[in-house]
């Protein structure tokens, strides 16, 4: 049985008083035990005082993206190592606004992603596709190939140390949401894909859906089988929503 996950993404917003304030009514929200995982992924320069504030507490923290290199001379980089070393159970990489706006390619995010968990960090791999590539029906191919980049250099124990989040390109902060049934078939199809390589960590696979996940439709989306959870932006802002969210999980 695979215990589900409600991870926000923060993106790039925030001020030292602001996430305490969100953290502060999230942590009251939730109380003591939470029936699913909880995390917040931070700006990097907020994860020092994630660790401050949430250890101890049912809130994990995450970061927003990790460096390719292990460490040296990569100005502005943060390593998997520095990850671990301010307490991160998680990193998303490959997260759509980062392969449309820095160019980062299958290759590269799959790269990330053993840099992440080889420095003990668990990768939030993104995968989703566009909305010109769903209507050419390129869906599975273009998720199919960002998760097979994944699964070229990961190995078996790896593997079984990373979460997926499927996220329709064209649902992010966009307000339009896939159905229930959308959802579902792609993140079928990644489950698949991945048991063609090791069917028990398939089994084991947590996969998020992520793209406009709201308190009025999350509940929908993870009572499908193979949705575990969300990966949630605009909303993980809200307290009472991000909240309602975790309650709904
Ligand atoms: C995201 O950025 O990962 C995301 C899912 O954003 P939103 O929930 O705002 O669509």
């Amino acid at each position: 049985m695979r215990r589900k996950l409600v991870a926000g993404n923060w993106k790039m917003n925030g001020t030292l008083a602001t996430n305490a304030a969100l953290l502060k009514e999230i942590l009251h929200g939730l109380g003591t035990l939470p029936a699913c995982d909880v995390a917040v992924c931070a700006p990097a320069p907020y994860l020092a005082q994630c660790q401050q504030l949430l250890d101890g507490t049912a809130v994990a923290w995450g970061g927003q993206d990790v460096s390719v290199h292990e460490a040296g001379a990569f100005t502005g980089e943060v390593s998997g190592a520095m990850l671990r070393d301010v307490g991160c159970r998680y990193v998303l990489v490959g997260h759509s606004e980062r392969r449309a706006y820095h160019g980062e390619t299958d290759a590269l995010v799959a790269q990330k992603a053993l840099r992440a968990v080889r420095a003990g960090v668990v990768p939030v791999v993104c995968v989703g596709e566009t909305l010109a590539q769903r209507e050419a029906q390129q869906t599975g191919a273009i998720v199919g190939g960002q998760l097979d980049a994944v699964l070229a250099v990961l190995d078996d124990a790896d593997l079984s140390n990373i979460v997926l989040a499927y996220e329709p390109v064209w649902a992010i902060g966009t307000g339009k949401t896939a159905t229930p049934e959308m959802a579902q078939e792609v993140h079928a199809t990644l489950r698949q894909r991945l048991a063609r390589r090791n069917p028990e960590t398939a089994a084991q696979t947590v996969i998020l859906y992520g793209g406009s996940m709201k308190p009025d439709n999350a509940r929908q989306l993870m009572a499908m089988a193979d949705i575990d959870g969300g990966l949630i932006g605009g909303a993980a802002l809200k307290a009472a929503d991000f909240l309602a969210i975790i309650h709904a999980a």
